[in-house]
């Protein structure tokens, strides 16, 4: 908790983010402001594809990428068209606790058996499967994945604003993460 920096009033939205998109969202869905009206996306949102978490935004204020723990890493092309035709200026990125990537090792005979079991598929393929996709999406920590895979954009795009986030289950609201 140490690492994060709870929005719960106007005044803790850090300055750098300070009348951008990356502001309104936390006052959207933190502090329930009420919502505008927007013609043209402002944001780029990159969450986890899980299912406890939902966001309140306008309507077409943001594009929005779910992707398991928020890891954009393959996802480029998409990034790239939000910036580039979308014309969003900012990126938020959105891991969150009790991510189902962390740790993903420990679910490998979950994964295979439901994958036999679920999807119909023979018990080797899907050992293979899972033997070559775990590496690629599994993180060690949400925190400190979120924080690295925003530098890594910056490093990608460094016009874009990009700000790393942790969405907790707990309570359903956005933290910024502190860097540095
Ligand atoms: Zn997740």
């Amino acid at each position: 908790m140490d690492r994060l920096i709870s929005i719960t009033k106007p005044d803790q939205i850090p300055l750098a983010y300070h009348d951008t998109p990356i502001g309104l969202l936390l006052k959207y869905h933190n502090l329930r402001t009420p919502l505008d009206t927007y013609q043209q996306a402002q944001l780029l949102i990159g969450m986890c594809m899980d299912n406890r978490k939902s966001l309140r935004i306008p309507d077409n204020f943001a594009y929005i990428i779910r992707a398991g723990g928020a890891n954009l890493r393959y996802s480029e092309f998409k990034v790239s068209y939000a910036i580039a035709v979308g014309r969003v200026k900012c990126i938020s990125l959105i891991g969150h606790n009790n991510c189902g990537m962390v740790n993903l090792a420990t679910k490998r005979d979950a994964f295979i058996k439901g994958l036999v079991e679920n999807a119909g598929w023979d018990r080797e393929m899907a050992e293979e499967h899972f033997m070559h996709f775990a590496p690629k999406f599994e993180i060690r920590n949400e925190v400190e994945f979120v924080r690295s895979e925003a530098k890594r954009l910056r490093l990608r795009y460094p016009k874009v604003l990009i700000a790393p986030m942790l969405y907790r289950i707990e309570d359903n609201l956005l933290y910024v993460i502190k860097e540095g």
